[in-house]
């Protein structure tokens, strides 16, 4: 038993990282936070611009009702009375319009499935989806396989497939597991929720609390290697070469920068991390004069065979007021896209060429005259892809080097990533880390 006041290094200030630090800090450690940006909350990160009171997320981002580590730690932090929950609409498109999509009744509406059989079929498929726990069962097979099988090609074809096509690209949209479907169907609501000022509000006021609990954010910090320290513990090299000493660490990037940074963990490890797939995002944030959708929608679902150059276009001022942005309109306009995808590489005015001229399918007085600035954000990972038999290739917490820890996106499965399994994973290493100190 060690009762000493440890160091611990945390590498990320993403939501995972900032959970796994509040957790430290309770237990009485000093923690020190590496973070390679100039700004915390990691891929939930957002910005402002001066004439805005709110911030915007770079990626856009919500909460389920049913996300409760997320809104169970800001219940413990005392801010619960500053989380909303609007009610936006979110569409589907069939055969050139938009219909409702986020409630029972609508989705009986929806006249893409037809009528009769098939609409049975797609609600007893959800139902059962909401009510078996048997993930692992699930695992074993595909989307595609289990779907042909019980919901049938039909409600498939026109329901889901588009949205792993979507999701996954052609490349991936066959070959993903049915117990990432469950876990989406499972664990969501219709109901969506943000913090009172966004999201990097959150982020900002969680980091200013752990600064207080005496936790040190170091920003611009950009770690390059992570190796076991001679005298046990773990020494991390930052870009400027300073290289420090602390007792545990804990990683909470992606699989293949950890692999890089820690190169000497075991082969097995390392082809653990190295096997792992993930899709990449490519978001840009439009800010317009005037609101796009008459109709007020937030969310359009648009499967790629409709032949937008994008997947999904979200209003973001159809889901919080636009007075917040000083009147101005938030659209994003977003796809899933392989690492290698030309999207990648075009340039702001390439991508502004592709995507702008499509804003007036859905209002037909847009021009490009009401749009006041873009910003582009672009990830490469921002979707872990897991393929059949999944929980079999997620890396342990626990890397096999003593004292380093990973906690990623990669590994919160069957659930799909979001802040709330970032926050739950961040916690839970937490927990390892603290009970393997005291062991
Ligand atoms: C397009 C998109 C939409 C999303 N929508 C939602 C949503 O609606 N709701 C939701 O809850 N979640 C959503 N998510 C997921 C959510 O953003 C993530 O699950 C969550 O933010 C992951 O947190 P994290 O701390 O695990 O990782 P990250 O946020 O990736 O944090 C890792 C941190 O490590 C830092 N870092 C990387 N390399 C180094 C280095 N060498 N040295 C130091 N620091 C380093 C990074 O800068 C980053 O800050 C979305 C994600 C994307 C991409």
């Amino acid at each position: 038993m060690n009762n000493e006041k440890q160091s611990i290094a945390v590498v990320g200030a993403g939501i995972g990282g900032l959970s796994a630090a509040y957790d430290l800090a309770k237990d009485g450690n000093k923690v020190v936070i590496f973070e390679a940006s100039d700004h915390v909350g990691g891929l939930a990160a957002g910005f402002k611009e001066p004439h805005w009171d709110w911030t915007v997320e770079r990626f856009y981002h919500h909460w389920f009702h049913s996300d409760e580590h997320m809104l169970g730690l800001i219940d413990e932090l005392g801010w619960s009375n500053q989380v909303i929950f609007p009610k936006p609409t979110t569409v589907m498109y069939y055969r050139g319009k938009f219909y409702p999509f986020d409630s029972i009744t609508a989705a009986l509406m929806y006249p893409g499935l037809g009528w009769g059989i098939n609409k049975i079929r797609f609600g007893l498929i959800g139902l059962y989806l909401r009510l078996t726990n048997n993930w692992q069962a699930l695992e074993k097979t595909t989307v595609d396989t289990w779907m042909r099988k019980w919901a049938g090609d039909k409600v498939y074809e026109s329901m889901w497939e588009p949205m792993m096509i979507g999701k996954f690209g052609e490349g991936y949209a066959k070959v993903v597991n049915m117990a990432w479907f469950w876990a989406r169907l499972h664990a969501r609501t219709t109901r969506l929720g943000t913090f009172e000022g966004g999201f990097q509000i959150f982020a900002d006021k969680f980091a200013e609390r752990l600064e207080q609990m005496g936790v040190e954010i170091r920003l611009e910090s950009h770690v390059t290697e992570i190796k076991a320290a001679d005298n046990n513990g773990i020494s991390i090299t930052t870009a400027v070469g300073q290289t420090e000493h602390f007792s545990q660490a804990l990683v909470t990037t992606s699989p293949g920068l950890l692999a890089r940074l820690a190169p000497d963990l075991p082969k097995t490890y390392l082809d653990g991390l190295l096997s792992l797939t993930s899709m990449g995002a490519v978001v840009m944030v439009v800010s317009l004069k005037h609101q796009l959708s008459q109709e007020g929608y937030y969310w359009y679902n648009i499967p790629k065979a409709a032949g937008f150059p994008f997947l999904s276009l979200v209003e973001h001022t159809n889901f919080v007021k636009p007075e917040y942005f000083g009147g101005d309109h938030i659209l994003y306009i977003g796809d899933y896209l392989p690492q290698d995808h030309a999207y990648f590489d075009l340039s702001k005015s390439e991508l502004e060429a592709k995507f702008l001229p499509h804003l007036q399918k859905f209002n037909p007085d847009f021009s490009p005259d009401w749009v006041k600035k873009t910003w582009l954000f672009r990830t490469k990972y921002a979707q872990p892809v897991p393929l059949v038999n999944h929980s079999q290739n997620i890396p342990a917490i626990r890397t096999p080097i003593e004292g380093l820890y990973f906690a990623s996106m990669s590994q919160v499965y069957p659930w799909d990533r979001g802040t709330n399994f970032a926050v739950e994973i961040g916690r839970r290493a937490a927990s390892m880390m603290i009970q393997d100190k005291n062991d």
